[in-house]
């Protein structure tokens, strides 16, 4: 999903949470994971790969990294960045899985699809029917060949593999009428991630742990 929308799916799910240097600092570690090496060799943080338990595992991972930065470091920053690297993830998986296809369907097609009725993936191991676009050694050199000027669309005209990221992905307007919907199942899930690092914060620190890591307690954090 290209950089411009993590940055809108960030402020429209957390903008009334966190001040704005918060903000930018999970937007920083999330579009971290767009980094070359990171595409290429982590299908896990884009939800690549047609793998979902990796992905999901790579994320719970993140969240309980967010929780041990607070709990036993007081390092906002450690857990703002994990917070962001685990949205990537989970915005990543309704722009590169066919959840939101399946859901349209579900509507009775696009034209019947509202944003108010989106539906959530909570367990992306759970349902069979789930795919997402392949991360093959194939599917890195295909992604790489694309990109090279002026040939690169011509070869993706000739050969595009119906199962790949390439052809799969919804990652921005001109992939069709289904990005919006794409778009508002990462903010909502965007916003229940908060609610779970925030119950998993709690549960482990009281509130205290959920004022510091949105910075409600600088002053104290500082001086502890
Ligand atoms: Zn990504």
């Amino acid at each position: 999903m290209d950089t411009i929308y993590h940055d809108q799916i960030i402020r429209a799910a957390l903008g009334d949470l966190f001040k704005e240097a918060d903000l930018r600092a999970i937007f920083q570690a999330n579009i971290g994971q767009d980094r070359l090496a990171s595409i290429l060799w982590h299908p896990e943080y884009h939800f690549d790969g047609n793998d979902f338990l990796t992905p999901q595992c790579y994320i719970e991972a993140e969240r309980q990294q967010a929780v041990d930065a607070i709990l036993k470091k007081r390092d906002r920053q450690a857990a703002l960045d994990a917070f962001g690297r685990l949205l990537h993830a989970r915005q990543d998986f309704y722009a590169h899985s066919n959840w939101i296809p399946l859901w349209a369907e579900q509507q009775g097609g696009v034209e019947k699809c509202r944003d108010e009725a989106i539906e959530l993936c909570l367990d992306p191991t759970a349902v069979p029917t789930l795919r997402a676009g392949t991360a093959e050694v194939l599917d890195i050199l295909l992604y790489l060949l694309y990109r090279i000027p002026l040939v690169g669309p011509w070869i993706k005209h000739l050969y595009l593999p119906p199962g790949s990221h390439e052809a799969m992905n919804i990652d921005d307007p001109s992939r069709g009428p289904l990005f919006p919907f794409v778009m508002a199942a990462a903010i909502k899930h965007t916003r229940l991630e908060f609610e779970q690092l925030r119950e998993a914060l709690e549960a482990a620190g009281g509130a205290e742990a959920v004022a510091l890591l949105r910075g409600e307690h600088s002053a104290s954090s500082r001086a502890a």
